[in-house]
């Protein structure tokens, strides 16, 4: 049986979710003077999450985030058709810089990658070059329990195994949350609530009606702690929904659905995006130019989302074969991922499975388009808006089955520059804030622009706060 609990109104502000959003967003409404309360679902110290699970690299659209903010606005835009939200960029390109910054005054430590300009801002120490999950003491998971200290010295706490179900609202303004410890339900209210949820990637039923005709067959490349509470209530309060239709992934081995050491890397973005991304009849199913976190989503997409595979010659094996950080080749044969290899095109469709015959019109259509720049007249066309096609020439050729890896959904709760969410008509849900993953508008759109998750979550943690701050300063100064 529940047990109905109603807190004092002690805090005045409450986190929903404990990842770098929450935790940010927290930690700086009590840097700032205010009672701040994290509620966090996962019960364990080191409690799952994607800001623990992630690489660290603090970027905007793959830009230093220090840099000016024309540039960054100009990334944005460009990355993602036009179709990001300008309150939403403006807030980014203003404010990144100094949200890194405050990361690292608050004791994060960061490290950069040579001269390589996104990577500037990466949290230390620097996870290994290891494809598989690789997280504990390394600077995600440092600066989270960086900021947890930092809350806690400023009389703030993070209550874990707390979860949320439920927003409440008094006089039209949200006031407070229910949420479920074990078997007891509890109340707590506050001014203001802070959503920071991490996204909806981790329910099935959202995934299936959203992102992908099979859920089962899309591997979930990260925490899977995303469930949707957060849209989900923001929803039930009248807030407006973005697209939720794209979500930010990577190509990986079809292997990661049962083989642990192929996932989170190595990513097969830069095979797939040089050479070719296929069906079983043989088929090309998408743009290969819009690139890896584009064709991720075109994957899940498809009626079997594992039926793809990236075929390319040995010139792209040599050369975007070993371009990344933790590139496939040759990461993926040393982790026991699948990759075909053959003389001919008829021997590597065999191998895989494909139709001969399709793949072999694929690949001659292919390389007569190339070679006469009629690349747009392909179907599906194929542009070199991200990443430059390559010929499929030179033998061996390889074929990789391909699965699409999910790692957080870049639509949902439609917020405004101050992370203050809104509804359809523009106007803001007072008391309601929301930040990180659960939000929608600046990620995602037909071009699936990406921004870069860290940031996003950084930046709109640390800007509900200070604007909850200023509401509450409002308040006693009866303004
Ligand atoms: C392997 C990997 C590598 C990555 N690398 C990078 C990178 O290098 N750069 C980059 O920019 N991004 C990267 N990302 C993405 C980035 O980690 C996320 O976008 C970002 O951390 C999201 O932060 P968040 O706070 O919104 O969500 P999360 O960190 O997911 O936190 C959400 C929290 O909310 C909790 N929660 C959920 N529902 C409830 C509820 N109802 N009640 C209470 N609590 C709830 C969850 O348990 C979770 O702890 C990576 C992700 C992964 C998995």
């Amino acid at each position: 049986m529940t047990i109905l609990e109603k807190f004092d109104v002690t805090c005045d502000v409450i986190c929903v979710g404990g990842g770098l959003a929450g935790l940010a967003a927290a930690s700086r409404a009590a840097q700032l003077g205010l009672k701040a309360v994290v509620l966090e679902r996962g019960g364990d110290e080191l409690y799952a999450c994607n800001s623990r699970y992630a690489g660290g690299v603090m970027h905007v659209s793959y830009n230093n985030p220090k840099s000016p903010p024309d540039v960054l606005t100009a990334a944005m835009t460009e990355i993602s058709g036009g179709h990001a939200d300008a309150a939403l960029v403006n807030a980014i390109a203003t404010q990144a810089g100094r949200a890194v910054e405050w990361l690292r005054d608050e004791g994060a430590r960061f490290a950069r990658a040579g001269d390589i300009g996104w990577r500037q801002w990466i949290l230390a120490p620097l996870r290994p070059a290891v494809t598989q999950m690789e997280w504990k003491g390394r600077g995600a998971d440092v600066a989270l329990r960086t900021l947890e200290k930092n809350l806690r010295e400023r009389g703030g706490i993070l209550h874990r195994g707390t979860h949320v179900v439920d927003l409440i609202f008094e006089n039209g303004c949200c006031a407070g949350v229910k949420a479920r410890q074990a078997d007891v339900e509890k109340v707590f209210c506050a001014p203001a609530i802070v959503l920071a949820d991490g996204g909806f990637q981790g329910n099935a039923v959202m995934a299936g009606e959203y992102l992908t005709p099979d859920p089962q067959r899309v591997k979930q490349r990260g925490a899977g702690t995303g469930l949707g509470d957060g849209l989900r209530m923001a929803r039930a309060a009248g807030a407006a929904v973005s697209t939720l239709d794209a979500f930010y992934g990577h190509v990986l081995s079809c292997d990661a659905m049962h083989n642990d050491r192929v996932w989170p890397y190595p990513q097969l973005d830069e095979l797939a995006a040089a050479g070719l991304l296929v069906n079983r009849q043989g088929r090309r199913i998408a743009d290969e130019g819009m690139g890896g976190v584009y064709l991720a989503n075109l994957i899940a997409r498809q009626p079997d989302p594992l039926g793809t595979f990236v075929v390319f010659d040995e010139a792209i094996w040599q050369g975007p074969g070993r371009a990344a950080a933790i590139p496939p080749n040759p990461t993926l044969l040393g982790a026991g991922g699948t990759l075909h290899k053959a003389d001919t095109l008829d021997q590597l469709a065999a191998l895989m499975g494909v139709d001969a015959h399709g793949l072999a019109a694929t690949v001659r259509e292919y390389n007569e388009a190339l070679t006469s720049s009629a690349t747009s007249t392909l179907q599906p066309p194929r542009s070199a808006r991200r990443r430059t096609p390559f010929p499929f020439a030179r033998a061996p050729f390889y074929g990789a089955p391909a699965c699409s890896g999910l790692t957080y959904t870049m639509g949902g709760i439609r917020i405004n520059g101050n992370a203050e969410v809104l509804r359809a008509d523009g106007t803001v849900i007072r008391g309601l804030y929301a930040a990180g993953a659960t939000t929608g508008g600046l990620e995602g759109g037909p071009a699936v622009g990406y921004v870069g998750g860290l940031i996003k979550a950084l930046t709109f943690g640390l800007l509900a706060a200070e604007h909850a701050v200023r509401v509450q300063e409002n308040l006693s100064k009866g303004i």
